[in-house]
């Protein structure tokens, strides 16, 4: 079996609620001019749910499909596997998976072969090169990886987007109501602002956990107060509590602080991982598959093994293939308590698949079939890659 062609589909959705909700000012992004920044958080974000898809075929008429993060400028990642990867791939047998992740990781060794947009293009790719080799064996990619501990594999409900604490308090409730057991705040809005919006959400859905997503704003001072705050509370867990590149300050406060520093989504290899993890600078691991790649999660899921330390999957805007790609792999991590429910992207992730991921506040059911368990909408595809 060889490849026979790479081809990417740039997607931009446009969203009646964008992701993360209204603007602090209480505006709604506009898609047009573009992109824009949500103070107090520093990281660009699309009005839009940008990714980017890649089809891999081969000369037998099988297809894999794989998907990158990239919810901001999709044409960098795309333009990666067009010009520099995926013709590389043209001519080989896919399911060399592994040494084919190696090959394209030395493509561009010395000019940032592992991180960035670089790394998420490799990871599209991985990704489709597990759903053609679980499709030619007939075995689903949690198979190929050794087996399935679980096909029911337990979510939080993450961000709950509103004006107010009360509004976000209601929200908490209805998803509660729903079966959601955990659900994790977008804070950072300052330790005051953000332990008010904890209180009200514990107050309106008692019994739910509560985890905090800092989204990297506090200095290791506020994060520590907050952290004791945190404490007091038993919440499930304080995410990106300081800037993403301090792993000095992560290790720091997680030694000062009981709830577990949860960090991940940034970084994209084991290496960066390994420095993380050896230090005990991180207690949960959040890698997004739609970054690692299946075969680079694989890796941080058994470095994070090695340290006894649990791995939750982080998801973002990933659309049907990522999000399938990341319940092959939760189902295959052993220590895995839960994976990230979002529920404004959701309708447009389940929009590219024929038929819906069973997903839902309490949970998702590992999809069946060979590969990634989904099957691709080529018209809907080829539809949205017009109107982006
Ligand atoms: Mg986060």
């Amino acid at each position: 079996m060889r490849i026979t062609e790479v081809t990417t589909h740039i997607l931009k959705q446009s969203a009646e609620t964008a992701y993360l909700g209204k603007l602090p000012d209480g505006t709604a992004p506009r898609a047009d001019p573009g992109y824009f920044v949500r103070p107090p958080w520093r990281s660009l974000y699309s009005a839009r749910m940008e990714t980017v898809l890649v089809r891999v075929s081969t000369d037998d008429g099988l297809e894999g499909w794989g998907e990158a993060l990239a919810p901001v400028g999709p044409e960098v990642v795309a333009a990666i596997i067009d010009r520099l990867l995926g013709p590389w791939l043209l001519g080989r047998d896919p399911r060399a998976v592994r040494p084919l992740w190696d090959g394209m990781r030395d493509l561009m060794r010395e000019r940032g072969h592992l991180v960035g947009h670089q790394a998420d293009a490799l990871a599209a790719l991985d990704i489709a090169l597990w759903d053609l080799t679980g499709k030619a064996a007939g075995l689903s990619v949690a198979e190929l990886l050794g087996g399935a501990y679980r096909t029911r594999i337990p979510g939080y409900v993450s961000g709950l987007p509103g004006d107010t604490d009360q509004a976000r308090a209601d929200l908490a409730a209805a998803f509660a109501a729903q079966g959601a057991t955990a659900v994790k705040l977008a804070a950072g809005n300052g330790i005051d602002a953000d332990l008010a919006t904890y209180d009200a959400v514990a107050a309106a859905a008692p019994g739910i956990r509560i985890a905090v997503d800092a989204h990297w704003v506090y200095s290791l001072p506020q994060a520590l107060e907050l952290g004791r705050e945190l404490d007091h509370r038993r919440a499930l867990f304080f995410e990106a509590p300081l800037a993403p590149e301090d792993t000095e300050g992560h290790r720091e406060l997680a030694s000062r602080i009981t709830t577990p520093v949860a960090v991940g989504e940034a970084m994209r290899n084991r290496y960066e991982f390994r420095d993380w993890i050896s230090r005990r600078a991180l207690g949960v691991a959040q890698p997004d598959v739609a970054r690692t790649g299946i075969t680079e999660a694989v890796a941080i899921a058994t470095l994070a093994d090695a340290h006894h330390l649990p791995v939750a999957y982080h998801h973002s805007v990933g659309l049907g293939v990522a999000l399938a790609a990341a319940l092959q792999v939760s189902a295959a991590t052993a220590n895995c308590p839960f994976f990230e429910f979002q529920h404004t992207p959701l309708p447009y992730a389940q929009r590219i698949l024929t038929t819906p991921l069973a997903a839902g506040p309490a949970g998702f059911t590992l999809p069946q079939g060979p590969g990634l368990g989904i099957e691709i909408d080529h018209e809907t595809v080829l539809r949205l890659v017009k109107e982006s």
